[in-house]
Order: C-alpha cells, then sequence, then structure tokens
C-alpha cells in the first residue's frame, strides 16, 4: 500500500519495522502536496525544510532506541496554533507578518513525541466560519467535489487529511469547527472535553468554549493523538488535571450494552433526509453491537445557535481588542493618530465576518443591553447544560447527525450568515456544556461524505473513541478516498 493511504496506526508500524525512514515518508508526502495542494488551497504555510530535519532526527533517535510514542509520523498544525519561528496567522491579514516566539502547549507535545510537522492548514479567520471561506488566503476546496466546501472552521485540516496529504491535523473547535469539517470531508474529528488539552498558544476566539482536538481518518488514529495532546497544563487556567487514560488500550473493548441517546429533536425539520437516513443507519450497526438505544430529550436545543452567537461573539470581542496595531500584527500606515492608527489598522487587517462578530460582541456587552442579551444567554446556556446533564443520566452516549447536509457548494452561503450559523445545530450544544464530541464517516449522499456525531459526558472521550472504533471495525466509510486523490 503507497505510503500516503496509510493510517497514522499503520505508518507507525512500518516506521517501527524499518520498513521506511520517517524521511522518506515525509519527502513522499511532501512531493504529494505540491503535486495536489493547489487544487484544495488546504495549507497557509508548508514547512517543507524544517519537516525533513524533524524526520532526520526521528529517524536517528529511532536508531538510537529513543523513539517517541510518534515518532516520525508526519502531522499538519492548523493555523490557529502558535509555532515558533513559523509565521501564524489564524487565517487572517491582521496576523499575516505574525512569526510566534513560542510553540502552543499543544504544539510542543506532539514535538516532544516526535511528530513532523509538514505544515500549518488554511482556516477561517480566527477560525469564525463554517466554510473555510472567510480566510484571508482564499477558501478551501473539498477534495470530495472541488466546487464543495470542506466546512469550517478547521477545513484546511479537514481537506488535507481527507485528501491523503498527511495522516493527521490538529484543529479547533468553539462550535463545530472540528467535527463539521470532518463530517463533510469523511474523515474523523474529535472535539474533547473542554479543558482537557491546553489552550495555551491557540489564537483566542471565544475562550470558554475553545477546545484544541484533531482530525484523523480512523478513531484509533485520534486516539493516539489525544493522548498525546491532552493533559494538565499550568499555562492554561482553565486545564484540568485528571489523569489522561490510554485511550487506544481500551478500543478493543465491546460496547455491548453501551446505551446510546438518540435525540428526538434530531430528525426533525432541517435536517436532510438521506443524511438522516444513513445516520439511522449507523446507529443500528451500533445496535447490532449490543448498544441498546433509548430516546431522549434536549427540549432547547433549537437555543444553541443563538445563545452560541451572543456568547461567541462576546468573548471574541474582548479576545479580538488585542490587536490593535501597535503590539504585533498588522499596523495601518499614515495614521494621524493614536485613535486612527487604531481604526484603520482593525479596518484594514480584518476581514467582514470577524468584524460583524466584534460588533455584535461589544453590543451585548454594553450597558443597557448586557442583561438583555449576555447574561439571558449565560442563563439559556446553563438550561442547555442541564438538558445535557438530565439525557446524560440515562445515556452514556449521544449519537445523532454532525451536520444537517453534506458539503455545500463554496459561495452558496456565504452571504447568508443565518444560514451558515445554522450548520453548527447539532455540535454547537457540545462547546456550550463543555462536552466532548466526535464525528464518524458514515456513508454518502450524492458522493459526498456523512458524519455520524457522538457526544459523551465530561472525559467520556475513551467510550466515544471505543464506540467510534468498534463503529469502524464494521463499516469501511472511513476508507473510502476521493477521486483525484488515490
Ligand atoms: N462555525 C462556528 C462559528 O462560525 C464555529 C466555529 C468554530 O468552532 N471555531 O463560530
Amino acid at each position: 500500500m503507497s505510503l500516503y493511504s496509510q493510517t497514522l496506526t499503520e505508518l507507525a508500524v512500518g516506521l517501527e519495522n524499518g520498513e521506511f525512514s520517517s524521511v522518506e515518508l515525509t519527502q513522499a508526502l511532501l512531493d504529494r502536496i505540491a503535486v495536489h495542494n493547489d487544487k484544495l488551497n488546504a495549507f497557509i504555510t508548508v514547512t517543507a525544510e524544517q519537516a525533513l530535519a524533524t524526520a532526520a532526527r526521528a529517524d536517528a533517535a529511532r536508531s538510537a532506541g529513543n523513539a517517541g510514542v510518534l515518532n516520525g509520523l508526519p502531522i499538519l498544525h492548523k493555523d490557529i496554533f502558535c509555532t515558533r519561528g513559523v509565521k501564524t496567522s489564524c487565517g487572517s491579514k491582521m496576523l499575516d507578518n505574525f512569526v510566534s516566539p513560542y510553540d502552543a502547549t499543544v504544539v510542543e507535545r506532539l514535538a516532544d513525541a516526535g511528530a513532523v510537522v509538514l505544515g500549518k492548514t488554511n482556516m477561517d479567520e480566527f477560525a469564525m466560519g463554517s466554510s473555510c471561506e472567510t480566510s484571508y488566503y482564499g477558501p478551501v476546496r473539498n477534495p470530495w467535489n472541488l466546487e464543495c466546501s470542506p466546512g469550517g472552521s478547521s477545513g484546511g485540516s479537514s481537506a488535507a487529511v481527507a485528501a491523503r496529504l498527511a495522516p493527521a491535523a490538529t484543529g479547533t473547535d468553539t462550535g463545530g469547527s472540528i467535527r463539521q469539517p470532518a463530517a463533510l470531508t469523511g474523515t474523523v474529528g474529535l472535539k474533547p472535553t473542554y479543558g482537557r488539552v491546553s489552550r495555551y498558544g491557540m489564537v483566542a476566539f471565544a475562550s470558554s468554549l475553545d477546545q484544541a482536538g484533531v482530525i484523523t481518518r480512523s478513531a484509533e488514529d485520534a486516539a493516539r493523538m489525544l493522548g498525546v495532546m491532552a493533559g494538565f497544563d499550568e499555562r492554561d487556567s482553565t486545564s484540568i488535571d485528571t489523569p489522561v487514560p490510554d485511550y487506544v488500550a481500551s478500543l478493543g473493548d465491546s460496547i455491548s450494552g453501551l446505551r446510546v441517546g438518540v435525540v428526538r429533536q434530531h430528525f426533525d425539520e432541517g435536517l436532510d433526509e438521506q443524511c438522516g437516513a444513513r445516520v439511522k443507519d449507523a446507529i443500528a450497526v451500533l445496535e447490532s453491537l449490543g448498544a441498546t438505544t433509548v430516546e431522549v430529550d434536549l427540549p432547547n436545543l433549537d437555543l444553541s445557535v443563538p445563545t452560541y452567537y451572543v456568547v461567541a461573539p462576546a468573548e471574541c470581542s474582548s479576545n479580538l481588542s488585542r490587536f490593535d496595531g501597535v503590539r504585533f500584527g498588522y499596523r495601518a500606515e499614515g495614521a494621524v493618530d493614536l485613535l486612527d492608527l487604531y481604526c484603520r489598522s482593525r479596518g484594514e487587517g480584518f476581514g467582514d465576518e470577524v468584524k460583524r462578530r466584534i460588533m455584535t460582541g461589544t453590543y451585548v456587552l454594553s450597558a443597557g443591553y448586557y442583561d438583555a442579551y449576555y447574561l439571558k444567554a449565560q442563563q439559556v446556556r446553563q438550561l442547555i447544560s442541564d438538558d445535557f446533564k438530565k439525557a446524560f443520566a440515562d445515556v452514556d452516549v449521544i449519537a445523532g447527525p454532525t451536520a444537517p447536509t453534506p458539503a455545500f457548494k463554496l459561495g452558496e452561503k456565504v452571504d447568508d450568515p443565518i444560514t451558515m450559523y445554522l450548520n453548527d445545530i447539532y455540535t454547537i450544544g457540545a462547546n456550550l456544556a463543555g462536552l466532548p464530541g466526535i464525528s464518524v464517516p458514515c456513508g454518502f449522499v450524492n458522493d459526498l461524505p456523512v458524519g455520524l456525531h457522538l457526544v459523551g459526558t465530561h472525559f467520556g472521550e475513551e467510550t466515544l473513541l471505543r464506540c467510534a472504533h468498534q463503529y469502524q471495525l464494521q463499516t469501511d466509510w472511513h476508507l473510502a478516498c476521493p477521486q483525484g486523490f488515490v
């Protein structure tokens, strides 16, 4: 089997057995990126030289008997993670000239485990979007259909993994930005529990919702990656100090007896009928493995999108106030005074969607509107969390669709923010409640992939990964490769 078509787990075995070196593997993938990336625009930066140097060090470490758990395995980072000495743009003109002086914790941990970074992936500007069309670097295309979006905001990561340009990529998920692009590209996307993976060095969008995670082709690969990325970090005040289980070790355990919640509201209007059918088939597979289904209620589900679009913009307006043209990032020329410098730098450095969010956020936080919008949204957020708590009294995981439709055409929703925002209706709840979620490929509609979404209890990643892995042992949707990238 060609190197690029192998999963992270398979490549780990090949390296271990000396079938190929990390330098050979890295070069093969860099060659593939050179051939295919023009079609996809999945990368903002390709770090070829650094990657080959890291690969050579990984090979030497292996020969010396010091191989880390991801030794010599190629990965990608979403361009939201700070990488020392390499541009970290966050998909924005504002940070087009920003070279981070330090590594994010996620970057550091993966590097310490021996991973080789091939490059930084394209994304919606400051992770605001569901289609990868708000990037300053142009839209990313879906390898399954180049006229379609790969989802967003981690769409560069999802497109690259789906096109076999790398076996794994990091992503971030504030409202669905790992899981939705995974669904739209036929990849696996894992958003861990809030606080499971450090946010240190991850450019902040909405701090109470942001969580780092991973996009891979199999649940097993996601388990390997998470094991390295997860864990307490004193540099992130919301990081939680609880032991990291061996996620790979429990993948083989049966899911017989697992209680799977099926949400009544998930299959109401708004969901593409055929997508719904694929998801129901997937749930039937879980049942055939001994899981039992239980109908559950999330009565406030329809409030999750409006709640999110108060909370997330509020937090983003505060987080993005640091981009003022003074300390780092874009600085406009010809300003006449300080206020003019702020206005011009921000006016020229940010794109439309980011400005829309900053304005909404500033509005909902302003005196006179705070109680009516922000405080109210926080109260509704609590109700949504309570709904999940009630549901999880009876079930171990909740299963449903990841996105309401398969991949949509580029340009189709970009001028209609409300329709775009509704793409995250099934994923946002998990962010509001801080719960882990995973999207797993579960079939096709019109030759485009569909995702099964599983949500777990806090720190229930082991159960999610096991359930996803057991499903993948029975199905081969995750093995399908987009035509043109075979
Ligand atoms: N699509 C959502 C938004 O635009 C979620 C983004 C994300 O998870 N980063 O905010």
